[in-house]
C-alpha cells in the first residue's frame, strides 16, 4: 500500500498541461490565460468627469463660498458618449454628466451640490459656484485605468470575473486559454440503475456518476458520462471505448477484492496498473493506471485511468484528493491543493489501522478559533455525511486516536461556515 503523497505524485506524473485554444471570454471563467494581454487603447480614452456637475476653469472659482458665490455663464450640457466642441472660456461653465469628456478649457468639475442649481427653476444660463475647487478635481484622467501599450494581464493568470471584465473593456471577444480537460466517467455495478428509470427491488440509483460529474464541473473540467457498466469485463471494456477520446477516465466501483470487481482486470489487460490501494480511509481500494487508446490521426496514447472505489463517500473523497489536483494541473494551474486550517476537534475519533483518515467534519469559527465536529456516522456509504460536511479532518497514519480538544488539521471543502 502506498501513501497518499506517493499516490498523488504518481498520478500527477502521468498528466500534463493541456494545449491552449481561443475561446469566447465568457466561457473562460476559472481558466488559465495562455497569452499576455496588451492594451492598444487608453482606458478611459479621454479625460472625463467622475461626477455630475459643472466643468469649470478652477481659477474662476477662487474665493467662491456659500456666502459669496461666483457666477458663471452656462454654455450647454456635455453628456457621456459624445465629445463637445464647445470650449470653457473664462467666466463660463458647461454642465457635465459623469463619464462625459472634459470640454476644452475646463480643468475641474464642481459637483451639483456645490452649486446653486437646485435653487434655480428650469434651464438657467447662469450658475452660482459655492465653493473653490483645485485643478483636476473630479476628473478621471485618460489612461488612468489602463495605459495604451501596457501589459494588462499576464500569461498564467487565472481568469475571474474581474479579468473577464478587463478583457471586455479592451474589446476582446475571445482569448487564448489552456483548454478544459474532458473527464470520462463510468459507473460499474450490477446493482445500479440510472436516475431516470424506475427502481426495481434490490437495485440502487447510480449517484456516483452525478456527484463526480458535478465535481468535474466545479473544478473546471468537462464531464463525459459513459453510463453504467455491468460487473463483467466485456461490459466495462465496451463502455470504456466511448471514453477513449477523453483526457482522463474515471470509473467507480469494481476495485475491491470481491468476486465481481473486474475494473482492475480490465486495467491490467487494456493498459497497465500503476498502483492499487492507498493507505487511507475512506478510499483504500483506489486503482490507477493507463488505458491504451488510439487518438486522432492514429497516434497511440495512454489515458490516465483512476479506478475510484464504489462507495459514494470514498469516490468523492478520492476525487478531492487525486482527481481535482490532476484536473487543475491539466488546466495549467499552479496551486493544486485545497486550503487546510487548524481546528480544535470537538469529537474523539479512533484510527487504529495505520491508514490516514479523512473524517467528515463541519467547521465553525467561534472566538477566532476553528472547531471541527464530526458530521455523524462515518460509514463510507453515508453520502449525506458529505452534504453536511465543510471539511475533512486529517488524522495521520500513526495517530491511533484523536481526543476531543486536540488540535487537528482540516482540509477545507467549502467555507460555508463564514
Ligand atoms: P464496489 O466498490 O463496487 O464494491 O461498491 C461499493 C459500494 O458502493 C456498494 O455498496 C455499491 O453498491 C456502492 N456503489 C457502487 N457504485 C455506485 C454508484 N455509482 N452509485 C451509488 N453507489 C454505488
Ligand atoms: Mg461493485
Amino acid at each position: 500500500m502506498i501513501s497518499v503523497e506517493q499516490a498523488l505524485d504518481k498520478i500527477l506524473s502521468y498528466v500534463g498541461v493541456l494545449e491552449a485554444e481561443e475561446r469566447p471570454i465568457l466561457d473562460c471563467l476559472g481558466q488559465v490565460l495562455a497569452e499576455d494581454i496588451y492594451s492598444s487603447i487608453n482606458i478611459p480614452p479621454l479625460d472625463n468627469s467622475a461626477m455630475d456637475g459643472y466643468a469649470v476653469r478652477s481659477g474662476d472659482t477662487r474665493g467662491a463660498s456659500r456666502q459669496s458665490p461666483r457666477f458663471l455663464r452656462v454654455l450647454g450640457t456635455a453628456s457621456a458618449g459624445s465629445i463637445t466642441e464647445r470650449e470653457v472660456a473664462p467666466g463660463t461653465a458647461i454642465r457635465i454628466m459623469t463619464g462625459a469628456p472634459i470640454p476644452k478649457g475646463a480643468d475641474s468639475v464642481v459637483i451639483f451640490e456645490d452649486t446653486d442649481e437646485t435653487q434655480r427653476r428650469g434651464v438657467s444660463t447662469e450658475i452660482g459656484i459655492l465653493s473653490e475647487v483645485e485643478p483636476g478635481l473630479n476628473i478621471r484622467r485618460a489612461g488612468e485605468d489602463i495605459a495604451q501599450g501596457s501589459t494588462v494581464l499576464t500569461k498564467g493568470t487565472v481568469l475571474r470575473p474581474s479579468e473577464v471584465g478587463v478583457l471586455a473593456s479592451l474589446g476582446r471577444t475571445t482569448v487564448r486559454v489552456i483548454r478544459r480537460p474532458i473527464v470520462a466517467i463510468l459507473a460499474t455495478g450490477d446493482e445500479l440503475v440510472d436516475i431516470d428509470q424506475p427502481l426495481p427491488a434490490g437495485k440502487i440509483y447510480n449517484s456516483n456518476t452525478y456527484s463526480l460529474a458535478a465535481s468535474v464541473w466545479r473544478y473546471g473540467g468537462i464531464p463525459k458520462i459513459l453510463g453504467i457498466a455491468r460487473d463483467s469485463e466485456d461490459s466495462v471494456v465496451a463502455r470504456i471505448r466511448h471514453g477513449l477520446d477523453a483526457d482522463m477516465l474515471l470509473t467507480t466501483g469494481g476495485v475491491s477484492a470481491g468476486d465481481y470487481d473486474v475494473v482492475k482486470d480490465v486495467l491490467a489487460k487494456q493498459g497497465e496498473i500503476t498502483f492499487w490501494t492507498v493507505r487511507m480511509k475512506p478510499g483504500k481500494p483506489l486503482a490507477f493506471g493507463t488505458i491504451k487508446a488510439v487518438g486522432k490521426a492514429g497516434v497511440a496514447s495512454n489515458i490516465p485511468h483512476l479506478g475510484l472505489p464504489g462507495n459514494p463517500v470514498s469516490s468523492m473523497v478520492t476525487f478531492e484528493l487525486f482527481v481535482r489536483p490532476a484536473i487543475l494541473k491539466m488546466m495549467g494551474k499552479k496551486n493544486l491543493t485545497k486550503p487546510t486550517i487548524e481546528a480544535v476537534a470537538e469529537d474523539s475519533v479512533v484510527n487504529r489501522d495505520g491508514r490516514r483518515m479523512f473524517a467528515r467534519v463541519r467547521v465553525e469559527k467561534r472566538h477566532n478559533q476553528y472547531f471541527a465536529r464530526l458530521t455523524g456516522p462515518q460509514g463510507s456509504g453515508i453520502l449525506t455525511s458529505m452534504t453536511s460536511a465543510s471539511g475533512l479532518m486529517i488524522i495521520p497514519e500513526d495517530k491511533a486516536e484523536v481526543v476531543a480538544g486536540d488540535i487537528v488539521r482540516v482540509m477545507m471543502l467549502d467555507w460555508r461556515e463564514e
